[in-house]
């Protein structure tokens, strides 16, 4: 991309090891937001609910309109409460909410598959259809994209940086990289955050409704246990680091 900044991620990120979430997040909105090319990603789960949080703070004198671009991935298979907290959070926040739908309508979907549980018989290309496509499709309008990962909340996420470069040229901003699940806990209690209802019930993690694709584990199951539990798969490919996902892939 022609209009990104240049300097060094590597040592970038490093040096961002040592800085607070407050800072990154002041340092992206600073060095990215001037431009209008840079975002956030969220499912309103603990990490993002610390992260809005913190942007509220930092934009707190910006109209709504003008705010960062807050993305969420509307599958068309979340669970009611998910839908409704996200509501209630846009509204106590002011958030600039993109709403992101699946690439082909229900109906279109239905006509391709067969029906609407393509969940049950192939989780990595309903993931791919409802939700890696919107986002890979939204990200094309910007060249830099904050999101909650956590290098603990499963081993194909403990290695992902601060500040990395994917290879098409945008960059990824992981302001809780080297936080703890009991760190960002600890922040929504000390900053009085709301929390996704369904934590209270088990759900450690909480994606679409399906079973095979979200269950509750309880507290002492490692985080990501409860999604597409007994199928292999463990990410839905949203947050592949430093992969490139091409828009010529999601041709259905
Ligand atoms: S999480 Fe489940 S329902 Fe949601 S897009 Fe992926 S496979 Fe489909």
């Amino acid at each position: 991309m022609s209009d990104q900044p240049y300097f060094d991620v590597e040592s970038k990120s490093r040096s961002l090891e040592s800085a607070t979430p407050q800072e990154i997040m002041a340092w992206a909105l600073e060095f990215f937001g001037t431009s209008g090319k840079l975002c956030m990603l969220t499912s309103f789960q603990l990490g993002g609910m610390a992260l809005l949080d913190i942007l509220g703070k930092l934009e707190k004198d910006v109209p709504q309109d003008k705010r960062l671009p807050v993305l969420f991935i509307d599958t068309g298979f979340h669970f009611p409460e998910t839908l409704a907290f996200r509501d209630e959070v846009v509204a106590r926040y002011g958030l600039n909410l993109r709403n992101l739908t699946p690439i082909v309508d229900r109906e279109l979907f239905k006509a391709i598959y067969g029906d609407d549980q393509l969940y049950y018989r192939n989780p990595q290309e309903c993931c791919r259809v409802n939700k890696v496509a919107p986002r890979e499709m939204a990200l094309k309008g910007f060249n830099a994209e904050i999101s909650a990962l956590r290098r603990d909340s499963s081993p194909e996420r403990a290695n992902i940086q601060i500040l990395s470069r994917r290879t098409d040229g945008s960059f990824q901003i992981h302001p809780l990289a080297n936080w703890t699940r009991a760190q960002a806990m600890q922040y929504l209690k000390d900053n009085d955050v709301p929390i996704h209802p369904l934590h209270a019930k088990g759900y450690k993690t909480i994606g679409c409704f399906p079973t095979c694709c979200t269950i509750p584990v309880g507290e002492h199951a490692p985080e990501r246990a409860g999604r597409w539990t007994g199928t292999g798969k463990t990410e839905c490919g949203l947050h592949l680091v430093g992969q490139k996902q091409d828009t010529n892939d999601f041709a259905i």
